[in-house]
């Protein structure tokens, strides 16, 4: 049985970049619905006992999108704090995006980029290959890192879900917004 995350902080504690209304639906709803969905549709299939992880590299259909989504919304709401302790990568990570993109406020403006040039719903990543390279990605519906092999480090989701109580069409000020409560500390874990 998938469980639904709890939030690693008050509901009100992330605004006013995402409200306690935002996350009410976005976490109570959204997130709970693809939970409940998940665990009706592997009841009794290969599925059922396997990790979410195992379950996005094998299923495809209804099964992917549905665990694919709640690993998704997991990442993503563990990787925020509303005063983030490490407002700012540091060590190893800091160096490979200085190194690939010249300077964080570059790297930064790439993936806002990508998250605005995404098409209707999914997720835009920062993700790392196994020699530690990164790559910004983006990924259409569920999809994600972990069903193409890459680690997923950082996501910001650009389902209309995520932002539109708080910010309607704006979704480039909504990702903007997001930079100031990201807790890096939490991108470096999983880059290590
Ligand atoms: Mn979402």
């Amino acid at each position: 049985m998938h469980t639904l995350l709890d939030l690693p902080c008050p509901i009100n504690a992330l605004e006013p970049v995402i409200s306690a209304r935002t996350l009410e639906f976005h976490h109570g709803k959204h997130l709970q619905g693809y939970v409940d969905n998940l665990n009706k549709l592997i009841a009794g299939t290969e599925y059922e006992n396997l990790s979410l992880e195992d379950i996005v590299r094998q299923a495809s259909g209804a099964v992917f999108n549905n665990a694919g989504q709640i690993l998704n919304h997991n990442l993503y709401f563990l990787q925020f704090a509303p005063k983030p302790s490490s407002p700012a990568p540091t060590g190893k990570l800091l160096k490979q995006i200085e190194g690939q993109w010249g300077s964080l406020d570059a790297f930064k403006a790439d993936f806002v980029a990508k998250g605005i040039g995404l098409f209707g719903s999914g997720w835009v990543w920062l993700q790392a290959d196994a020699s530690g390279a990164l790559s910004i990605a983006q990924y259409s519906g569920a999809d994600n890192p972990v069903a193409h092999g890459l680690k997923p480090l950082l996501t910001f989701d650009v389902w209309e879900h995520a932002y539109y109580l708080d910010y309607q069409n704006r979704r480039a000020a909504h990702l903007e917004a997001l930079w100031g409560i990201v807790e890096w500390g939490k991108v470096e874990e999983r880059f290590h």
